[in-house]
C-alpha cells in the first residue's frame, strides 16, 4: 500500500461518516441506489446487506424499510434519507404522543423525480360522488390514517377509517370498506378493482430528507458536497446535446423548438453557405414531436445525445 492510499484510509475513518438511508427491497432501491452512484459514490456490499460502507468517500448507505426512514432521521440513526414524501407526510401527521415518537421533523431538500405517485380516495364505479361531504359515514380503508385524517377534518367529513397495511384495494370487494385511500400511480389497479379515484390528497416522489445537522459542521459540509454532484445529475439527466443541419434564416426558429437550449455554436458547412451546423445543450428533454418540427422546417442531420456530466 503506497504512504498516499494510508493517508487517504486514515482520513476516511477519522472524518465523521454521513448516514444515508434507502429502502432495502422495493419500487425506490433500484432508482435510489443509481442516483448515488451517478454522483459517484461506490459501496462494498456487506453480508448481511443492511449496512454498505462507502469506499470512496466517507458515506455509508443503510438499507431499511421506506416507513423506516422518517423515523431513523428523526432519531438520529442515519442523517439523510431518500423517500417518498407520502411516507415522510404521514410520519409528520401522526401525532407524536399517539405513535410513540419523538425527534425532530425531517426537512425536505430535494425532490428526486422518480417514484411519482398520487395518494387519492376511491369509490366503487358505480357511487355518487360530487365532493368530500359525500363521504360522510362512509368507512375508509388506508395506510395513510393521518393524511386521511388530516383531509376529512380539513372538509369537516365523519368517515370511519380502517387501517390495512396492504392490498387496500381489493377491501370494498370484501365488504370491509366503502371506499379506499391509497397510492395510484397508473390507474391500473384501480380500474381492475373496479374503482374510481374521487379525490387526490398528495402528489408524491421519491425526495431527500434531511435531519438538523446544525452543530456537526463537517457533516454538513459533505452533504454539501455531496448535493452539489446531486443538482448536476439531476440537471444533467433531462438534458440533451443536439446537433443539426440548417438553413441560415431558420436559426431563430431552431432556437424557439429546441426546449431550454443555450445559446448555439455555429458551424459552417462545407461547399454551401445557405446551411451551417447547429450544436447546442438544451437543459430539458427533447422529444420526438420537436424533432418532427425541426424537420419540417427543414432541418437535417438531427442527433440528439444524453449528458453524462455537467458542472455549470
Ligand atoms: P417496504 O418493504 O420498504 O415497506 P413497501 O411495500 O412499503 O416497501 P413499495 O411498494 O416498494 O413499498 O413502494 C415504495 C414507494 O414507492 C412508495 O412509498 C411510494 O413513494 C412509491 N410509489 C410509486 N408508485 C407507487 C404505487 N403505484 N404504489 C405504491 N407505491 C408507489
Ligand atoms: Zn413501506
Amino acid at each position: 500500500m503506497t504512504a498516499t492510499t494510508q493517508n487517504q484510509q486514515s482520513a476516511m475513518l477519522e472524518s465523521p461518516r454521513l448516514k444515508i438511508a434507502i429502502q432495502k427491497s422495493g419500487r425506490l432501491t433500484e432508482k435510489s441506489l443509481d442516483l448515488l452512484e451517478r454522483c459517484g459514490l461506490s459501496f462494498a456490499r456487506s453480508k448481511d446487506e443492511l449496512f454498505c460502507y462507502g469506499r470512496n468517500m466517507p458515506v455509508d448507505l443503510l438499507l431499511v424499510r421506506d416507513d423506516d426512514i422518517p423515523g431513523f432521521l428523526a432519531e438520529g440513526i442515519c442523517d439523510v434519507g431518500l423517500v417518498g414524501d407520502n411516507v415522510a407526510l404521514e410520519r409528520a401527521c401522526q401525532q407524536p404522543q399517539e405513535a410513540g415518537q419523538s425527534g425532530a421533523t425531517p426537512q425536505r431538500i430535494r425532490g428526486l423525480g422518480y417514484g411519482k405517485c398520487r395518494l387519492s380516495i376511491a369509490l366503487p364505479a358505480q357511487a355518487a360522488y360530487a365532493q368530500p361531504a359525500d363521504l360522510n359515514g362512509k368507512t375508509l380503508a388506508t395506510s395513510y390514517p393521518g393524511l386521511l385524517r388530516e383531509f376529512l377534518q380539513r372538509h369537516r367529513v365523519s368517515a370511519r377509517l380502517v387501517y390495512l397495511s396492504g392490498s387496500v384495494e381489493i377491501a370494498p370487494r370484501l365488504g370491509t370498506a366503502d371506499g379506499i385511500c391509497d397510492l395510484v400511480s397508473s390507474g391500473a389497479t384501480l380500474a381492475a378493482n373496479r374503482l374510481r379515484e374521487v379525490e387526490t390528497l398528495l402528489e408524491s416522489e421519491a425526495a431527500l430528507y434531511q435531519r438538523d445537522l446544525s452543530g456537526e459542521g463537517p457533516k454538513q459540509a459533505l452533504l454539501d458536497r455531496l448535493l452539489q454532484r446531486l443538482d448536476s445529475v439531476l440537471k444533467v439527466s433531462e438534458s440533451k446535446y443536439v446537433m443539426l443541419h440548417a438553413p441560415v434564416e431558420k436559426l431563430q426558429a431552431i432556437g424557439d423548438i429546441l426546449p431550454a437550449a443555450e445559446s448555439p455554436t455555429i458551424l459552417p458547412l462545407a461547399g454551401t453557405d445557405q446551411r451551417v451546423a447547429v450544436h447546442t445543450l438544451c437543459r430539458e428533454n427533447v422529444l420526438w414531436e420537436h424533432l418532427e418540427q425541426l424537420k419540417a422546417i427543414g432541418a437535417t442531420a438531427i442527433l440528439v445525445f444524453p449528458v453524462e456530466k455537467m458542472l455549470a
